[in-house]
C-alpha cells in the first residue's frame, strides 16, 4: 500500500460526509496530506469539524465545514453546491457518514428508528452518488471520479446482538456499491466500498465503548479493535491511482474479523 501522504500536491476535491469525528474525521486529515482539498461535512458537532479543518490548515492543506444533513436530499444537494462554490467540482467522495441506531431486537423497533437508521446509512450514499455523479460523468461536463462507500464488516456478520437492521443497511450499502459500479464504471467513475471490523470511535459508546472493545478483542484474528487512522488510509489509497483497477467491489479492514 503507498503511503497517502507521497500523493501528488493537488489531487483533486474530496467530499466527507460525517468528517467531524471518527473515520471520516481520519479520512479528512489523511486526504489532506495526500493533497486534496477537503469538504468536511457534519450533521450536529460543529465544534468537532472546525477542529478537523484547523487541523488541516496548520499542515498548509485546504478545508472548509459546512453542516448538512446527508440523510436528507435538499441537504445534501446544499452540501455539493456549497462546495462546488467554494472548492469546485468534487472528484471524490466518500460516503462515510452513519449511525448504529437503536440497539434493541427487531421486533421492537419503530418505523420512526428504523426510517432514520436507512435514511442516514442507505439514502445519504444515494443521495451523495448522485449529486457527485453529476459532477464526475462526463454526461454532465465531468472528467471521472472516485466513490468510497463506508460499509461494515456487519454486512457480512449480521451484526452484534441488537444491531441487526444496522446490518442490514449495511448490507444494502454493499449492493449499492456492486450496481453503481456497473452504472457508471464506463464513464469514468470508480465505485469501491471498504467494511471496517470494530474500530475504536465515539459510534461504540451506546454498545459498550470501552467494555464492548474489551470483550471483542480477542475474538478478533489480530487480537484488537481497529483505530480509524487504520480505516481511513484505505479509503484515501482506494481513491489514489494506485487503485486504478478495484471497482465494484468492498474490501475488509477488519483485522481478520
Ligand atoms: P462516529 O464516530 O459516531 O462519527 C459519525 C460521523 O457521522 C460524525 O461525523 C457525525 O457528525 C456524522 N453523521 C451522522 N449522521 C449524519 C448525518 N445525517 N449527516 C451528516 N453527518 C452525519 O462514527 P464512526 O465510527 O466514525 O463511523 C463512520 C462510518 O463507519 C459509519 O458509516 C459507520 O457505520 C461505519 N463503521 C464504523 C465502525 C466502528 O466500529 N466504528 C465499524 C463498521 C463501520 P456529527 O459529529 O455532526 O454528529
Amino acid at each position: 500500500m503507498v503511503d497517502p501522504g507521497d500523493g501528488p500536491d493537488d489531487s483533486g476535491v474530496l467530499i466527507v460526509t460525517g468528517g467531524s469525528r471518527g473515520i471520516g474525521a481520519a479520512c479528512a486529515r489523511i486526504g489532506a496530506q495526500a493533497g486534496y482539498k477537503v469538504l468536511v461535512n457534519y450533521a450536529r458537532n460543529r465544534d468537532a469539524a472546525l477542529a478537523v479543518v484547523a487541523d488541516i490548515e496548520r499542515s498548509g492543506a485546504t478545508a472548509v465545514a459546512v453542516k448538512a444533513d446527508v440523510s436528507r436530499l435538499s441537504e445534501v444537494e446544499r452540501l455539493f453546491a456549497e462546495t462546488d462554490a467554494r472548492l469546485g467540482r468534487v472528484t471524490a467522495l466518500i460516503n462515510n457518514a452513519g449511525i448504529g441506531g437503536e440497539v434493541r431486537p427487531i421486533e421492537e423497533h419503530t418505523e420512526a428508528t428504523l426510517n432514520q437508521l436507512f435514511l442516514t446509512n442507505v439514502f445519504s450514499c444515494i443521495h451523495c452518488s448522485s449529486a457527485a455523479i453529476r459532477r464526475m460523468s462526463p454526461r454532465y461536463g465531468g472528467s471521472g471520479g472516485v466513490i468510497v462507500n463506508i460499509s461494515s464488516a456487519a454486512a457480512r456478520l449480521g451484526g452484534i446482538q441488537g444491531m441487526v437492521a444496522y446490518a442490514a443497511s449495511k448490507g444494502a450499502v454493499d449492493s449499492f456499491t456492486v450496481g453503481l459500479a456497473k452504472e457508471v464504471g464506463k464513464e469514468g467513475i470508480r465505485v469501491v466500498g471498504i467494511r471496517p471490523g470494530v474500530t475504536a470511535t465515539d459510534i461504540l459508546q451506546p454498545i459498550g465503548g470501552a467494555d464492548l472493545i474489551r470483550q471483542v478483542s480477542p475474538t478478533i484474528p489480530l487480537g484488537r479493535v481497529g483505530q480509524a487512522d487504520e480505516i481511513a488510509r484505505a479509503a484515501i489509497w482506494l481513491l489514489s491511482p494506485a487503485a486504478s483497477y478495484i471497482h465494484g467491489t468492498t474490501i475488509d479492514v477488519s483485522g481478520g474479523r
